[in-house]
């Protein structure tokens, strides 16, 4: 019993001294610029100020309909693994980052077939009529990127799995699409570091299925 409490005593010291250790040093910054993950490059190309209420004003987020179903992707993801019996090597659920970018990124998987690497994007909406629309691409481009830094591949095509349809569908990617992703980081780290609320988007239509209407005057 005593053993006990002499237990607790010092696990209840060492807490404390812990804390005041961690209060008391200074504060070290690994990495002096924020990371940037590949979804807000999605979410910066639907509407620039997503990202002013997500990291300057740091609003709570309720979840839209669409985010929620896009929740279900991991059960998605189970089924294509179940499906995979080709010589393609998969990997799944894979977190990367590329520390002199500023970018990180948790991609859904992507596919090495002997040749090239390729990341592999799950989408619940519609297959679009002609070229991927632009904040896929960016989000796909980056996912590219990480790609590219953390196992030297040059990644020249992305592919996306429309769930509606379960049709893969692959999409070519060139440096300029890399360059965007760039341009998109630097543009997203000024909102941030200025603090400065871009304006809306033109089509209020997108506005509907934004998860910052009751934030935005906008909405
Ligand atoms: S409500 Fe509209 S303008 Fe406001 S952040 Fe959302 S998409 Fe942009």
């Amino acid at each position: 019993m005593e053993e006990e409490k002499d237990a607790i005593l010092k696990y209840k010291t060492n807490k404390h001294q812990l804390r005041t250790l961690r209060e008391n040093y200074p504060k070290i910054h690994l990495y002096e610029k924020p990371f940037i993950g590949t979804e807000d490059i999605r979410q910066f190309c639907y509407c620039k100020r997503k990202i002013f209420f997500r990291y300057v004003l740091r609003s709570p987020m309720p979840l839209t309909y669409k985010m929620e179903y896009g929740m279900l992707k991991h059960e998605k993801i189970q089924k294509i693994k179940n499906k995979a019996d080709d010589h393609v090597q998969k990997y799944y659920n894979v977190y990367l980052s590329d520390a002199e970018l500023g970018l990180v990124g948790f991609l859904d998987y992507f596919e090495y077939d002997g040749k090239e690497a390729y990341p592999i994007e799950i989408k619940t909406g519609n297959i679009p009529a002609g070229e991927l629309i632009n904040s896929h691409k960016m989000q796909v481009a980056a996912q590219a990127m990480l790609i590219e830094k953390n196992f030297d591949f040059l990644v020249k095509k992305v592919r996306i799995f429309y769930t509606k349809f379960q049709k893969f569908t692959d999409y070519s990617i060139d440096i300029e699409d890399k360059l965007k992703v760039m341009e998109i980081i630097q543009e997203i780290r000024e909102i941030i570091s200025k603090e400065r609320m871009p304006i809306p988007i033109d089509n209020p239509a997108k506005c509907r299925d934004c998860e910052c209407t009751k934030y935005c005057k906008r909405g």
